[in-house]
């Protein structure tokens, strides 16, 4: 069957090529139009839909660049399906670099309003996401990195599906995007943290759109040390897309995983201050023990030790942070913790299908 045009905000995409549609969403008070962009690359074979979402928190960004690589280098003849991706889906609190909307509402998360409304700025951008990106995904890709001076490092999905099949097509997302730490967070449908508004949990509870999100990365660290995140987010990419049969390409999977399930713990200042690390990103995803000092707090004025961050389990980091300014409760440490059994090192079992079986049984106390 010849492949048809794909009509994204009204603007129609022939086959076999990449355009760049700004979707509209409302008037700001300086008179312009805020839009939204979304690269829609048609293949020039039929195929699924891929929706890959960054930057709804503005001061997650670092996203973007992975994003634009893969975007560009892409040859919409050589593909099948379509690519809808959106590198910043709140441009307005990106513009600030603030998480929120920096407006005066009381729904200012964009990944908390799904699927959107006609009120607020912000429920009217989840809004056009939903219509225009996600009605039709065949799976979504969302990310969250670390913000200035903090990192991330793993693949998010949600975790406790009771659906088999959804189950199993997330657990393959997770898997094929091909970075070696995986958290289930063990709230499918649930109201726990992100909540049944964010972006992933609509999208699977009410369309069935199997979702990761890929928190790999963060700003403000050493550039050998971002590039190499940026290299991790466009190989995850480039595996999703031939994981999902739109490319010829293989998926490279690492030798083991380490699955860990739920928030995990977050050791994040309580008084703001300087934070000063001891421990940076040469630990990521490695062993930490219970009671290690991560970091302090240093008040800036005075020079006084205000607190110290410490880990409060043994455990593995997927977490740090780097000497920059913090405010109570800004992201520092993560650490998943070993007395849970789901948090261990899964040797790959060779292929997507096969891994991902062993983390659903890992998940879902099966193994
Ligand atoms: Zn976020």
């Amino acid at each position: 069957m010849k492949p048809t045009a794909r009509r994204v905000g009204g603007v129609e995409v022939v086959p076999g090529t990449h355009q760049v549609v700004r979707l509209p969403v409302t008037t700001r008070l300086d008179g312009s139009l805020l839009t939204i962009a979304c690269h829609v690359v048609r293949g020039a074979a039929d195929g699924p839909t891929l929706a890959i979402v960054g930057t709804l928190h503005g001061s997650q960004w670092s996203s973007i660049e992975a994003i634009r690589r893969v975007v560009l280098g892409l040859e919409p003849n050589k593909v099948k399906g379509t690519v809808l991706a959106v590198p910043v889906a709140n441009p307005i609190a990106f513009e600030r670099n603030s998480r929120m909307t920096p407006d005066d509402s009381d729904l200012p998360d964009l990944n908390r309003v799904f699927p959107g409304g006609t009120t607020w700025i912000t429920e009217q951008m989840a809004a056009v996401i939903t219509a225009e990106v996600l009605e039709g995904a065949d799976a979504l890709i969302n990310y969250h990195t670390g913000v200035w001076g903090s990192c991330l490092a793993t693949v998010d999905h949600l975790g406790g599906i009771t659906e088999p099949s959804l189950a199993a097509s997330t657990a393959r997302l997770a898997v094929a995007y091909g970075y070696p730490s995986i958290r289930s967070l063990g709230s499918f449908a649930s109201n726990t943290y992100p909540g049944p508004s964010a972006i992933g949990a609509w999208s699977a509870t009410a369309r069935g759109i199997p979702s990761i999100a890929p928190n790999v990365g963060g700003s403000g660290f050493a550039p050998e040390v971002e590039e190499d995140w940026n290299a991790s987010n466009v190989r995850g990419l480039r595996n999703l897309m031939a994981h999902l049969g739109m490319t010829d390409g293989q998926v490279e999977l690492p030798p083991r995983i380490l699955s860990s399930r739920g928030r995990g713990h977050r050791i994040v200042p309580r008084g703001a201050g300087m934070l000063e690390p001891l421990v940076g990103v040469d630990r990521l995803l490695g062993p930490v023990r219970r009671d290690e000092l991560l970091a302090r707090i240093v008040n800036p004025h005075t020079f006084e030790v205000t607190e110290e961050l410490r880990s409060p389990s043994e455990g593995f980091l997927f977490g740090v942070a780097r000497w920059h300014p913090v405010w109570p409760g800004d992201w520092a440490y993560f650490v998943a913790d070993s007395a849970d059994p789901r948090t261990r090192w899964l040797e790959s079992a060779g292929t997507v299908d096969a891994t991902a079986e062993r983390l659903l049984a890992l998940d879902e106390g099966r193994a």
